[in-house]
């Protein structure tokens, strides 16, 4: 009685066995090892029987002969791996659906489509340490792999556009390290990927910049999108650049702040544009001195610092003798051969930190600062006229060059502004032209 209770147990059991093994939606086929080395099906569950077109006779006779010759030798020699291997070998294949397998898939998809399999291959051993068995189970993974490939497509996508950007572009963490940079960046600050990524000594940030910084991690860290302004970043070589920054935070799956993304827009090149401008706004294209503006720019400054100091300012007016002349017999291309030469004498007869401007045409003016005694402009002047003697030879012409020069010092701050302190050097100057030229005049 109780033998018979045992065998209806053990039969339920196995019934059982076979109902979960044709349910399972994955193909399961155990193979027998014969001695001769041979491999023929022992079972395959039912799945594994519709996909591989297998019937109960197929088992027990060489898969050579159940199986398109084709798929004998790749699974042939998955099974000899296997059993090389001495363990389970997994392996990933694709396969084009051929018309008469479409309804062997449970029509689930159509000819021509793609489907992914993963293969498990456990060879089984005999106390003799004989592979005996093969169990091979075959998982579709074809909606995984689709999700993968399309994770893959957007993630190829999206970082071809973030190589593309001529903005440089990166991101970073709550802590404030590095997560990724794109190419634009790495051609910016001139650290490679490598560097700045595992690196977390390496700062781009100048130091004075540093709690301005700290504020905008703060709007940031709050939510805010930090639109772009003007900062200063530092390469590698340590040369500071300037570019515009903007700032939009980032938030993981939960929703909490997890960094920033950062776009930097180079602006060197218009910052180089703009100082262009503002020399050309303050020297003179043809000798490169500074021009009017500077020269009335620096006076005002000086006499500011002249009230403040005590000490004297003198103002030099020159105006070039007999220069027209000069242009009308030689041409203006001499006349402005002579210009330069001008200022370049002048130049080397005043301090570094007095300031000779062109003021116009033929006219120049110096500003002789911080001066203890006024005796000292009058060395300079002197010094000036006598430099002019020595001889000029301007692209091949020999030419006796002077000027006049006027001076007015700075003596009274109710009186003077720098306008009349100018235009009282002027009157001195034309004195001095009046005294034959080639002369100074003190107002
Ligand atoms: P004076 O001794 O009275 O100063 O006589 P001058 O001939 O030098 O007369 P003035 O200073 O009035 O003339 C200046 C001349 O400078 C007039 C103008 O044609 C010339 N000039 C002005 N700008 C330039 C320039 O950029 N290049 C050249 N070559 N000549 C210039
Ligand atoms: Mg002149």
């Amino acid at each position: 009685m109780s033998e018979n209770k045992n065998n209806l147990e053990s039969l339920n059991k196995i019934d059982l066995f076979f109902q979960l093994f044709n349910d399972m939606s994955d193909l399961v086929y155990l193979t027998k090892v014969g001695k001769d080395g041979q491999f023929s099906y022992v079972l395959a569950n039912e799945p594994a029987q519709n996909f591989s077109g297998l019937t109960s006779k197929s088992f027990g006779k060489p898969i050579e002969e159940v199986l398109p010759e084709e798929v004998f030798h790749i699974i042939e020699e998955k099974y000899k791996q296997a059993i090389t291997a001495r363990e389970s070998i997994t392996y990933e294949d694709r396969i084009v659906v051929p018309p008469s397998y479409s309804n062997r898939l449970n029509n689930k998809y159509s000819p021509g489509q793609f489907v992914y399999w993963e293969s498990t291959i456990t060879p089984l051993w005999n106390q003799e340490e004989e592979c005996t068995h093969l169990l091979a189970v075959v998982r579709d993974v074809t909606e995984r792999k689709e999700r993968e490939n399309e994770l893959k497509r957007m993630n190829d996508r999206f970082e071809l556009v973030w190589n593309s950007t001529a903005d440089a572009m990166y991101t970073f963490d709550r802590h404030q390290n590095f997560v990724s940079v794109n190419k634009s960046f790495i051609n910016l600050l001139g650290w490679t990927e490598g560097e700045i990524l595992n690196d977390w000594t390496i700062s781009i940030i100048p130091k004075n910049s540093k709690d301005d910084l700290k504020e905008i991690i703060k709007r940031v860290k709050s939510g805010e999108v930090v639109p772009s302004h003007e900062v200063q970043r530092i390469t590698k070589e340590g040369k500071l650049i300037d570019v515009l920054a903007s700032y939009s935070p980032i938030y993981d799956g939960n929703g909490n702040w997890d960094g920033a993304v950062v776009v930097y827009k180079d602006i060197s090149e218009r910052k180089k544009y703009e100082d262009q401008l503002k020399h050309h706004a303050l020297h003179d294209y043809l000798t490169g001195m500074p021009n009017r503006n500077f020269f009335s720019i620096m006076l005002k400054e000086e006499m500011t610092r002249a009230e403040k100091s005590k000490r004297t300012l003198a103002v030099f007016y020159l105006d070039i003798d007999k220069f027209k002349v000069i242009n009308d017999t030689l041409g203006h291309d001499i006349g402005d051969e002579l210009l330069k030469e001008f200022s370049r004498r002048v130049k080397a007869c005043i301090r570094e930190k007095d300031l000779l401007a062109r003021i116009g045409g033929d006219e120049f003016g110096i500003l002789i600062t911080n001066l203890h005694d006024k005796k000292k402009s009058i060395e300079i002047a002197e010094r000036i006229l006598s430099s002019f003697r020595n001889n000029w030879v301007i692209e091949g012409h020999h030419l006796k060059v002077a000027s006049s020069i006027g001076i007015s010092f700075y003596s009274d701050p109710y009186k003077q502004d720098e306008k009349l302190l100018l235009k009282q050097a002027d009157i001195a100057l034309y004195k001095a032209k009046g005294n034959g030229r080639g002369n100074y005049q003190v107002y």
